[in-house]
């Protein structure tokens, strides 16, 4: 079983690194379990056996199991993103991530970074409870990861550097909607699998609106952060979210040639 091991993992805050692509058609919580004799990289922070982390993986899995179906229709292969898991602070191919920064994809490395207490904090600060607010998060930076292999984020990434900087913003927005509106594809596929219950839809969107940049602006300066740019209205965001869940289609989720907002 292919097991990659954390970039700059001395920091200390890095608890979990889970190759995912290694559940296919298993028990996401059984080979969390099992992993975590053998692969734990750190100790401290999020045990094995967390619930969340639990629940993390389980939605991990069937966004694999989504994108590759939907992949597959289109004849190509799905590599799939690794998970980290950490506590207060972990080093990433993009920097130095924290918890303040809210949950984050690296493109460089291809690997989804998440600390579980910003669940928590979704639900408290940002008033957003509900498993499938947390999961929509998920799909959300999932959405990051399928726009790192279709070409579309280097694409963004380089028409950012030749622009202006409201220029950059507005993209980023752009690329920011079409990975709410990507968790929504991700939705709309696990409802089909009857894995939605009533109001968890609702929940998703309500996550939806209530990420927003203010979250971002407790970012410390100085570092490289994929999230750090603005993601747009909570009725942008909630609009595109509604496109991606009702339609199932990544043709739904063209924000850049849209004029809707
Ligand atoms: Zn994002």
């Amino acid at each position: 079983m292919g097991m990659a091991l954390p970039v700059g993992g001395g920091i200390g805050g890095l608890v979990l690194l889970l190759l995912f692509s290694a559940l296919t058609g298993q028990n996401p919580v059984d080979i969390i379990n099992t992993q975590s004799s053998d692969d734990t990289v750190g100790t401290t922070g999020v045990p094995a056996d967390d619930p969340q982390a639990e629940f993390v993986s389980v939605v991990l899995a069937d966004t694999e199991e989504t994108w590759s179906e939907i992949f597959r229709e289109q004849g190509q292969d799905y590599p799939e993103p690794m998970l980290v898991l950490f506590t207060d602070a972990t080093q990433s191919a993009c920097g130095v991530g924290q918890s303040a920064m809210g949950p984050f994809y690296c493109p460089n490395d291809q690997m989804v970074y998440l600390d579980l207490s910003f669940f928590h904090e979704l639900e408290t600060r940002f008033g957003a409870p509900g498993d499938f607010a947390q999961a929509y998060v998920v799909a959300h930076e999932v959405g990051h990861h399928v726009q790192t292999v279709t070409g579309l984020s280097s694409r963004v990434a380089a028409a950012r550097e030749r622009g202006s900087e409201r220029n950059a913003n507005a993209l980023s927005v752009r690329q920011e909607l079409q990975a709410d509106c990507y968790a929504g594809v991700w939705g709309h596929y696990a409802a089909r699998r009857g894995l939605l219950e009533p109001g968890d839809a609702e929940e998703g969107l309500r996550a939806a609106a209530a990420i927003g940049d203010d979250r971002i602006q407790r970012q410390t300066q100085g570092r490289v952060v994929p999230e750090s740019f603005t993601h747009g209205s909570s009725e942008d965001r909630v609009q595109w979210l509604r496109s991606g869940l009702d339609s199932g289609r990544m043709d739904a989720c063209d924000t850049f040639t849209s004029g809707t907002f």
